[in-house]
């Protein structure tokens, strides 16, 4: 169950995170500071609503918790249902991945010789609390699966762009590119700004100490 003041997580992950892009790092400092703070929100899973929460029959879903309002990042949480996967694809910008609930295989592609696409080393499995990266510089193309069969499984991905916004690409095995654009599955965002509950509760608080 969230709260106003679970949100307040998610609402400090936001502002650390504008704060890190305001100081133009360069993209490994970035990657490293911005994984430390992914990693910190998603150490507790009590934050997320239900209504981003909430897995489809039969697709995966992409909400998004937050759009920097100059682009600079996006924060979406990607809802697994069992089973489900993505197809090989990029970002084209920089993507950070943490895993919030239940677990995800993440496999990444080269192409080769021929122009085909073929996993790159081993697959590997994120577990709740742990963060991974992509960007065009470290490794930009992957797949990633729910790793559960009969569970729901959530990430929290956090992209250098309005990620709703990027032209990116979807390959077949055999090097065929598809372009796309990923949508969103919400059309409302959570509140994360309503800080009226704990200012009134200060004001309260202060209505209550005596009179010095
Ligand atoms: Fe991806």
């Amino acid at each position: 169950m969230s709260t106003p003041e679970s949100l307040a997580r998610l609402r400090e992950f936001v502002q650390a995170m504008a704060a890190l892009l305001q100081r133009h790092p360069d993209e490994p400092d970035m990657l490293e500071e911005g994984a430390a703070l992914l990693g910190r929100l998603v150490a507790h899973d009590d934050w997320l609503p239900a209504a981003y929460a909430r897995p489809h029959p039969d697709r995966y879903q992409q909400y998004l918790l937050h759009a920097d309002a100059l682009g600079r990042f996006s924060v979406v949480s990607f809802v697994w249902g069992p089973g489900q996967s993505t197809p090989i694809h990029d970002h084209t910008v920089w993507g950070l991945i943490g895993m919030l609930r239940g677990a995800e295989t993440a496999q990444h592609y080269a192409q080769n010789a021929e122009g085909r696409w073929a996993p790159a080393g081993a697959a590997t499995r994120l577990l709740p609390g742990q963060v991974e990266a992509v960007s065009p510089r470290i490794g930009d193309v992957h797949r990633v699966s729910n790793a559960l069969a009969n569970q729901t499984s959530i990430s929290i991905h956090v992209y250098g762009a309005n990620i709703g916004a990027v032209e990116r690409s979807v390959y077949l095995e055999d090097g065929t590119r598809k372009p796309f654009v990923s949508g969103y599955s919400n059309t409302e965002l959570p509140n994360l700004w309503d800080l009226s509950a704990q200012r009134n509760a200060a004001l309260r608080a202060a209505a209550d100490r005596p009179a010095p």
